[in-house]
């Protein structure tokens, strides 16, 4: 969506809007390539601009249900992501006088329009998590066996001795016994 922003440059001292995304819609790379995710519904977007004196400001939220899966147990989980942002809107001969590292603090108005779902998808993508898991502690799977090792240890051994070790192993063992003797 395009906000028009052209009653706040003529001295609106408010503009407030609220829509449905469609994440498909957001860039030319599909969703799935972008994110270990999918959104099986809309995002909501939710936000207002603020008009002092001239000085814009931005404050927008978004929302968004994913289905993923967990990292270690490839178990699904779903869930709710959401994040908040706050930016200065300001013209494009204002911001292209700033130094760089104070553009990102930034949204640019080109003619009265602002492309808030640029926005939205650019924040989502540095903040959107790369992986998510079932619970803090999951155990993950087995690497021998794939038994999920939330439902029960699995009879694999603990440790995998390297066959080349067997030998310095058999003898550490035998030195144990002989000293228990
Ligand atoms: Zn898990
Ligand atoms: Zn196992």
């Amino acid at each position: 969506m395009k906000l028009d922003l052209r009653p706040l440059l003529a001295g609106d001292k408010i503009l407030r809007f609220e829509y449905e995304l469609d994440p498909n819609s957001l860039d030319e790379v599909p969703v799935s390539d972008l994110f270990d995710a999918s959104f099986p519904s809309p995002m909501k977007v939710s936000g207002e601009i603020t008009n002092t004196a001239g000085y814009m400001q931005m404050k927008v939220s978004l929302a968004v249900d994913y289905k993923s899966y967990c990292a270690r147990c490839l178990r699904p989980v779903n869930g709710s992501f959401t994040f908040d942002l706050e930016k200065t809107v300001a013209t494009k001969d204002i911001v292209a006088d700033l130094p760089e590292e104070r553009i990102d603090d930034y949204v640019v108005i080109e003619d009265g329009f602002l492309d808030i779902d640029e926005q939205m998808r650019e924040q989502l993508e540095l903040e959107f998590p790369s992986r998510f898991f079932c619970k803090e502690d999951c155990l993950g799977l087995c690497p021998k066996c794939g038994k999920n090792l939330n439902d029960g240890k699995c009879v694999c051994p603990e440790k995998e001795i390297d066959p080349r070790l067997m030998p310095l192993q058999k003898l550490l063992e035998k030195m144990k016994q002989e000293e228990q003797e």
